[in-house]
């Protein structure tokens, strides 16, 4: 049998279906972002400036929002940080930022949420770490306490489980239980065990505390890529909570984006994960915003959602002399990013275009003709001129200095005539 003839198509494709999951509103009044449920995969992403600095955070919290971050997290670390919440929410209702901010609490948010109101209010979601609410008889009651502020302000809170701080108590009972077996688990086996308890039994906890299950998220992070995927296999079949995903501390640059993208790339494959954060060291004096792009292009080149064109470039090689090829593939993506929120506006569906920026002949006019926009480089030895195809079509042959910036005057124009809201009427 060959493929032209079976009936279905042969070779299976995309996503599985997306673990069931009870939907979360994350709400800053009319605005209301949904993690889980039928809700696409969310990004997120924190700060990284001191709290207490409300006009840095704020400013920090718009450049992240901008860049695409759907929900910012914020730490909300001492008295001072506390105070400011209410301020950074107003500067960012001043901008016209309306994003929902996340407040990140540990060993001191009982009484932060208590001391602090104004605070509690301004948040549209609390993150709480189990492992780090507080010890022995002061655990359950303080963990109490910031779910019945949540219940009063009618807020969603993340349990969210870290390895690194994984609650004592609870990893000496599991491995007692462990040690009680007649064939006892691996330790990495019972780490598992004991993320993936912490982060269900207290998202019950909060439940008999009267939290709806639909104000719940949970996450189970941890460091290691396989470590990761082994956690929220088990986690999301054991339960049907929103899923918030990320890699924690997954390190710098290349490193970083690529462990992040490996463990996540598994699970959103597997239809496991609601909301994601991707946490990448910045660079000293980098961009925080990076941490936002990975997200997206982690999303978009699985096919998950569009955020923003998609740049083809080829890798260059032998054939390429000169640097042309590469600054305006940068150039190109760099343009089309900064384009996107206002475009998100007044282009809709611009997000799905792609544009390819090819080195030679070789793949160049193919891969050109495939996207919406292609262009293709003269190689060493061609004859000086780069073809531009629109939809498959060639419509101009570029050459010269000004090649860059006639491309990008092809790229608007065939914005504005496929995207305008004109040409989605007509
Ligand atoms: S398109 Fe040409 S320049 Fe680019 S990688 Fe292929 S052969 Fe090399």
């Amino acid at each position: 049998m060959t493929f032209s003839n079976m009936s279905v198509d042969p070779i299976a494709s995309g996503p599985l279906a997306r673990r069931p999951s009870r939907g979360v509103v994350v709400r800053h009044g009319a605005h209301a972002v949904t993690i889980g449920g039928d809700a696409p995969v969310v990004v997120q992403s924190m700060t990284n400036t001191d709290t207490a600095d409300a006009i840095g955070t704020a400013i920090q919290v718009k450049e992240l929002a901008r860049a695409g971050s759907e929900i910012v997290r914020i730490t909300v670390n001492t008295p001072e940080a506390a105070a400011a919440v209410p301020a950074i929410r107003e500067q960012l209702d001043r901008m016209g930022v309306d994003v929902p901010l996340v407040g990140d609490f540990h060993y001191n948010g009982h009484l932060l949420l208590r001391d602090y109101p104004e605070c509690a209010q301004a948040l549209s979601k609390y993150r709480i770490n189990p492992g780090n609410v507080g010890k022995g008889a002061k655990r359950d009651s303080q963990f109490a306490q910031m779910i019945e502020t949540a219940i009063r302000y009618d807020k969603p809170v993340r349990i969210g489980v870290n390895w690194g701080s994984l609650d004592q108590a609870l990893l000496a009972r599991i491995m007692d239980e462990n040690a009680a077996r007649a064939q006892p688990w691996s330790a990495q086996a019972v780490m598992y065990e004991a993320l993936i308890t912490s982060a269900i039994e207290n998202a019950q906890r909060a439940e008999e505390i009267g939290l709806a299950r639909e104000k719940i998220v949970l996450s189970c992070k941890v460091s290691g890529v396989q470590d990761l995927i082994a956690v929220y296999r088990e986690l999301g079949k054991r339960c049907d909570y929103a899923l918030h995903l990320g890699l924690t501390e997954a390190g710098m640059g290349s490193k970083g984006i690529v462990a992040s993208t490996a463990a996540l790339s598994v699970l959103l494959q597997e239809g496991i994960g609601d909301t994601i954060r991707i946490s990448l060291t910045p660079e000293p004096g980098g961009d925080r915003t990076k941490e936002v792009v990975v997200g997206q292009e982690i999303l978009q080149t699985m096919g998950l959602r569009k955020f923003t064109p998609m740049v083809i470039a080829c890798p260059g090689c032998g054939r390429t002399t000169s640097t042309v090829f590469q600054e305006l593939a940068d150039d190109i993506q760099t343009f089309l990013r900064e384009q996107m929120p206002t475009w998100k506006q007044e282009y809709p569906g611009v997000e799905a275009m792609n544009v390819a920026v090819m080195g030679c002949i070789v793949n160049g006019p193919g891969e050109s003709k495939h996207a919406n926009i292609g262009i293709s480089l003269p190689g060493t030895g061609e004859s000086p001129a780069a073809p531009v195809f629109v939809d498959g079509e060639k419509v101009a042959t570029l050459r010269g200095e000004r090649i860059v910036d006639e491309f990008k005057t092809i790229v608007l124009d065939y914005v504005q005539k496929n995207y305008g809201r004109e040409a989605t009427v007509s």
